[in-house]
């Protein structure tokens, strides 16, 4: 529901972009190798840029392609002037050294929010592309009215794709944040004090519904596949809902909303480039 919201406000974004500048604003994806997850990412994300009216293409290249050729394709995109937004599906293979992929993306093309730039900036509260599932993480905390300000929260997992940005982006919204991780000492204790828990672990119904404090809120950012191969969440859903306030599904819940942010950033970067400010 909101997903398609944001999904309709970006559209209606790029179809008006398009009237000011003559152009779509242009979201360019690089795909390496046939890894099945990513290749449906994305063609996800292909699909809703197509659908919101957005230009742009999937480069989709083969397993054993050169890092220096990467490297070069990467820097052909930031040099033209039709490309908003750069994205480069992550993993890539073992030989290629990603860090030194991802530093070549212009950072104002930067619509992961990956970049060393925009990572330092949203830390340091200045103008940034942020990650996508982390802000959708906090777009739904709003549409499901819950209070940011003042709240406890605890961010399960701290990568640098989900983890950290999504604690910086509830500490910018004034709540006290526990990033919790591997080595975290009696997990399920640290998990019953949020007043919203976020969940980006990898680990299948790992967090159940005694982990829990009653009426909090629960964003579960896992995508992961249970015992009989169904996809699931890092919440253990059917223990969970009957604790949390609210409590976001899996499928159907952030994983939408990485998709609709991802149409919402290139639209920032392109207003942006195109010197509308942040818009
Ligand atoms: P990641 O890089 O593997 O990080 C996982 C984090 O979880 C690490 O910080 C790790 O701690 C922590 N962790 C692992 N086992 C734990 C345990 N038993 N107790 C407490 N913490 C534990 O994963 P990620 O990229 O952040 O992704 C997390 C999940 O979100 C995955 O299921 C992924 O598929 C999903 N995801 C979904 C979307 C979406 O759009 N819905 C987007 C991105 C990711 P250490 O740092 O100590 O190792």
């Amino acid at each position: 529901m909101i997903a398609e919201r944001v999904r309709a406000e970006a559209a209606a974004g790029a179809a008006a972009f398009r009237a000011r500048h003559g152009r779509a604003p242009g979201l360019h994806a690089v795909l390496v190798g046939e890894d099945q997850a990513s290749m449906v990412y994305v063609r996800n994300k292909e699909k809703a840029a197509k659908e919101a009216g957005f230009a742009g293409e999937v480069h989709r290249l083969p397993q054993s392609i050169s890092e220096r050729v990467l490297h070069q394709l990467v820097l052909d995109l930031n040099a033209r002037d039709d490309v908003d937004g750069v994205l480069v599906q992550l993993p890539l293979p073992s030989g290629i050294r990603s860090g030194l992929i991802l530093a070549a993306v212009d950072p104002a093309k930067d619509v992961d929010g990956f970049h060393a730039m925009n990572v330092g900036a949203l830390w340091s509260g200045q103008r940034a592309l942020v990650p996508c599932t982390p802000r959708g993480c906090i777009r739904l905390l709003r549409a499901g009215d819950v209070k940011i300000d003042g709240a406890r929260a605890v961010v399960v997992g701290r990568s640098n794709i989900v983890g950290k940005p999504v604690a910086a982006l509830l500490l910018a919204e004034n709540a006290t944040v526990t990033i919790a991780h591997s080595r975290t000492t009696d997990l399920p204790a640290v998990c019953r004090e949020a007043d919203i828990l976020v969940a980006a672990v990898g680990r299948a119904k790992m967090i159940r519904g005694d982990w829990l404090k009653p009426g909090g809120a629960v964003i579960d950012v896992g995508m992961n596949r249970d015992e009989s191969g169904k996809l699931c969440g890092d919440v253990d859903f059917d223990s969970a809902v009957e604790v949390a306030g609210v409590i976001t599904p899996v499928p159907g819940g952030v994983g939408l909303m990485t998709v609709a942010m991802l149409l919402d950033n290139t639209l920032i970067a392109a207003r942006q480039r195109m010197g509308e400010g942040s818009g």
